[in-house]
């Protein structure tokens, strides 16, 4: 099964309830409701994941009725679409812009920050991906595009390449292009060679994964970022802090370590959103940062992120770290170790000039 082309994977996606009741043990009254209001796919790679209802799998790939029951009351809380000066642009930032490319997913994650739009047939407006790039032409500005969605793996390698990639590429003031994608973890059979071969010539080009969980690193994952590295592209992860799924310290620094070794480079752990349907994944932001804690320090550098809120509004990204500095006195401050003693550092020179 895990071999065969992408495109027969995706095509037998479960997306109906009666298909999802004849496999799992779930209630068809329960489950059409959710898929009324957010879309299911789930296809068949990342559903042979799933080890037992409720695992870490399950919970970011089947519907719950929670996702109903949300008190949460926005669905656009990051005021994305305020932000939008053409239809599926975001420019919140100076220099650099999101662009929604693609409506659709290999699996349509039950925790996803944009599921107001994701799976819905009208989420692309008809001229997005034209009206984006003139945009982005007319805005000297932006020098870093960001290809998301949805996912822009799910479309096409002509649309992708010949439509997008290369007008993009045509631009002077674009410097930097990224993806943002969940295919080399929900459907890695996507990274083709002949996909991989193309991409190539796009640097510098950065693929940005969500990989959630250690299980997620499969012998298939690990081919599709094998292939993306070995073509010179650089591979990170942003992770979302879900509950359930990894809200653990010993399943974060897992992954972590799992994602250095092949090569993906963890970038962002996101807190969740405050998304409308997703309200059942939230963790404090206490355990945030006593997850940022279990691993500065007691694994490499190399594999620790940075964990970002994303501000309500359009605040934008900021990022928090724990409290190191514990007290602050006029020209020293006590700072805590990794394994929890507490060290003086000098912070001004005003002592040795005195002397
Ligand atoms: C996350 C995000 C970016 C990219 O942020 P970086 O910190 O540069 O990775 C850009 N624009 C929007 C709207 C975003 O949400
Ligand atoms: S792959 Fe990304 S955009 Fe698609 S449903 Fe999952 S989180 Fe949302």
């Amino acid at each position: 099964m895990n071999d065969r082309p992408w495109q027969d994977l995706l095509a037998e996606s479960v997306t109906s309830a009666d298909e999802l009741c004849r496999r799992f043990p779930v209630a068809r009254k329960t489950v059409l409701p959710v898929i009324d209001q957010y879309p299911m796919r789930i296809n068949p790679y990342f559903l042979s994941l799933i080890r037992e209802p409720g695992d870490p799998i399950w919970r970011q790939a089947i519907p719950d009725p929670a996702e109903l029951e949300d008190t949460l009351p926005e669905a656009d809380p990051l005021a994305e679409e305020a932000q939008s000066p053409v239809p599926g642009l975001i420019h919140r930032y100076p220099d650099r812009v999101v662009f929604l490319v693609s409506s659709q997913c290999a699996l349509f994650c039950r925790h996803c920050m944009r599921k107001r739009q994701v799976g819905k047939s009208n989420a692309m407006k008809p001229g997005t991906v034209d009206n984006g790039i003139a945009y982005i032409q007319e805005t000297p500005a932006i020098r870093d595009v960001i290809l998301s969605g949805g996912d822009p793996f799910l479309l096409s390698d002509d649309h992708l390449i010949e439509d997008i990639l290369k007008p993009l590429r045509g631009i002077p003031h674009v410097e930097i292009l990224r993806i943002h994608t969940r295919i080399p973890c929900t459907l890695p059979q996507r990274i083709t060679e002949a996909l991989v071969r193309r991409l190539k010539a796009f640097a510098p080009l950065y693929i940005n994964i969500q990989f959630n969980h250690p299980a997620e690193i499969t012998p298939n994952a690990t081919q599709a970022c094998a292939r993306l590295a070995d073509a010179g592209i650089p591979l990170g992860c942003q992770t979302v802090l879900l509950k359930g799924v990894n809200d653990s310290p010993v399943v974060m620094r897992r992954l972590m370590q799992k994602l250095l070794a092949i090569r993906v480079r963890p970038y962002y752990i996101h807190q969740g959103d405050l998304v409308k349907g997703t309200g059942h994944f939230r963790t404090s932001v206490r355990e945030g940062l006593d997850i940022m804690s279990a691993l500065r320090g007691h694994t490499s550098g190399m594999c620790v992120p940075q964990y970002m809120i994303d501000l309500p509004g359009g605040g934008g990204k900021i990022p928090l770290l724990p409290e190191y500095v514990i007290e602050k006195r006029h020209n020293e401050w006590y700072i805590q170790t990794f394994d929890n003693r507490i060290v003086a550092y000098p912070v001004s020179n005003e002592g040795r000039r005195r002397n």
